[in-house]
């Protein structure tokens, strides 16, 4: 949209120069009488060969000889001259104004700037407009725009970590009465494409109230001021209506950690933070507005953003596993004519593809089936625009993930899962996935604890074992030399409960029962035994790791495979492969 009206104002302005500089060479030197010298329109004079002058206040003289020619010549503008030409009985032609051809310039170059400020006033004015209009999407049931948990496929721990707040929303009251708080702003956080303002306008739809939505980017590089003033009007319109969701999309945009460096650097970003911030308190929890923002980087967000009565709630919206994948073709072919489509192999192979990939995905196909004049969409269809898709994006995205890679990251999990099977029965091993997170990890494994208020040594040991369990199976299966950096996060825990254990807990021999931060207020302490004593505890407990594994090499192949197929394990999955 922006793009082309700014091509319009280029285009306009372009054409108004181009007029401008026809229009004066037109009248400078196309239709320019010659001259001569004041000296020869004397001897002209001289000669009887005039017929008539053309006085004005313009520095030339028009002359009209008998023989029908005209020339310029130089006008004195002496107040004799017009005495001189009449004793001469010539004709003189007397008007105040400026020739008409200087009047038509004057006026072609005064209209052609006019045109350029107009063009670029109304440009200006029309950005103004749509910024200051937030999008409403009003929710009308039987709008086909409207939409649902059914226009989104996949991404089931998201809808269900909504579901209470589109209760909320459809019955506030009820939650009134319990003086339940409901969360006044939700961050939905994940790759781009994976449904986050999708999931938000489906909120909207099952709640049956309008949709309100704007863009932290659309805030950036406003005057200051504006952006707060625009937080404002849609808050107040959304108020107006009572129920609504309002969507803030890219929050990072205005909502970026503070840069202490760069202190007071950006005025307008903080105003239209604090403004956020003021309406979101403003409003009472049990209105019935819920504001719902999407980011790609949720660490990347400012604290001040993320308190509690602010955006308290934290919902990932992740990128979707084979049978998510499967689903959302499934959406996508939904009244499209297909035949024979192996969805479940295309599925496998869009490994990492967001829920946008996959939707352009069927959609190229289905212009390729077209272009063809097929009458139905083929597996061929499907494959050429599969080369089309990923060949149309750069190089080093996560299509691009090497299946070595792939395998890598399997067995790693594995090798937590089945260490949390064996020695952390008690905790919940509720998911194990080899899909990527927005935050930078190959893949991960969910446990819960099990409730106890106090962790005890050995449960502290089990516990760094399981983080261990990464790297021992990445060790045992690849090799020493081919471990990977994808136990970086693992190591940190596993060090700092160990540390925590020996200088904190009194759980170690070299310190004892003392702790190392009092020491250390005694200045001078030497801490080498303390490090040697972390460094044999871990080489100890990653022995353990690697044996226990060792023993259970079948289990670890075959959850590796389990998850190189099927990507996301669910507790059921998992127990079914490890018992
Ligand atoms: P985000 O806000 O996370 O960048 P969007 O919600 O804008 O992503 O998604 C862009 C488009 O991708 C949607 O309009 C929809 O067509 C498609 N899409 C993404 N995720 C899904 C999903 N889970 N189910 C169905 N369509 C999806
Ligand atoms: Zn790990």
């Amino acid at each position: 949209m922006i793009k082309t009206k700014k091509n319009k104002f280029f285009i306009s302005s372009i054409i108004a120069l181009i007029l401008i500089i026809l229009g004066s060479s037109y009248f400078i030197f196309n239709d320019k009488p010659s001259s001569k010298s004041y000296n020869e329109f004397l001897k002209d004079i001289e000669n009887n060969k005039i017929l008539r002058v053309s006085l004005n206040k313009s520095s030339k003289l028009t002359i009209l000889t008998k023989d029908g020619a005209e020339y310029l010549t130089d006008n004195p503008n002496n107040t004799t001259l017009k005495e001189d030409l009449l004793k001469n009985n010539i004709e003189v032609k007397e008007s105040n104004t400026p020739p008409l051809k200087d009047i038509m310039l004057t006026l072609l170059i005064i209209g052609s700037l006019g045109t350029i400020v107009f063009l670029s006033l109304k440009k200006t004015s029309l950005g103004a407009k749509n910024m200051l209009s937030a999008d409403s999407f009003e929710a009308h049931k039987d709008e086909n725009f409207s939409f649902n948990f059914s226009s989104m496929a996949g991404n089931e721990e998201a809808k269900e970590s909504v579901k209470d707040i589109i209760e909320f929303l459809k019955t506030p009251e009820k939650y009134a009465k319990y003086g339940a708080r409901m969360p006044k702003g939700v961050i939905l956080y994940g790759e781009p494409g994976t449904g986050k303002t999708l999931l938000a306008k489906a909120v909207a739809g099952e709640a049956g109230v309008p949709f309100y939505a704007l863009s932290g980017s659309d805030f950036v590089q406003l005057y200051v001021g504006v952006g707060a003033s625009r937080i404002r009007n849609l808050f107040k319109k959304a108020k107006k209506n009572g129920k609504a969701v309002i969507f803030i999309d890219e929050i990072d945009a205005i909502g970026k950690k503070r840069d202490n460096s760069k202190a007071g650097g950006s005025d307008e970003r903080d105003q239209t933070l604090n403004a956020l911030l003021t309406e979101m308190s403003g409003f009472n929890e049990n209105e019935g507005i819920v504001v719902m923002a999407a980011t790609n980087r949720l660490d990347m967000l400012d604290s001040a953003l993320l308190r509690p009565g602010r955006f308290d709630r934290h919902i990932e919206v992740s990128l979707p596993d084979v049978s998510a994948r499967e689903k959302i073709i499934n959406l996508y072919l939904e009244g499209k004519p297909h035949k024979d489509l192996d969805i479940k192999d295309l599925a496998k192979k869009t490994s990492y593809f967001s829920g946008a990939k996959l939707e352009n995905l069927i959609n190229e196909a289905a212009i390729i089936a077209c272009k063809e004049s097929s009458d139905y969409i083929y597996d061929i269809h499907l494959d050429k625009a599969f080369s089309i898709v990923v060949a149309g994006y750069e190089k080093v995205n996560k299509e691009g993930i090497k299946e070595e890679d792939k395998n890598i990251t399997a067995y790693h999990e594995a090798g937590h899962a089945i260490l949390s099977k064996l020695v952390l029965p008690e905790d919940k091993l509720s998911k194990v996935t080899i899909i990527p997170t927005s935050k930078g990890a190959g893949g991960y494994t969910l446990t819960i604890p099990h409730d106890s208020s106090y962790q005890n040594l050995s449960y502290l040991h089990n516990r760094i074992k399981v983080l261990l369990g990464g790297r021992a199976a990445e060790e045992i299966i690849f090799g020493k030399n081919k471990i990977t950096t994808g136990a970086y996060n693992d190591l940190k825990q596993a060090t700092n409960i160990i540390s925590s254990m020996i200088t904190s807990y009194g759980m170690g021999e070299s310190l004892g029962l003392l702790s190392l931060s009092e020491l250390q207020n005694l200045g001078g302490i030497n801490t080498s035994e303390v490090l040697d004593e972390c460094k044999d505890t871990v080489y100890k407990l990653y022995e353990e790791t690697k044996a226990l594994l060792i023993e259970n090499e079948d289990v670890l192949h075959s959850l590796a495979k389990s998850l190189l197929d099927k990507e996301t394990l669910y507790e059921e999955d998992i127990y079914k492969l490890v018992s």
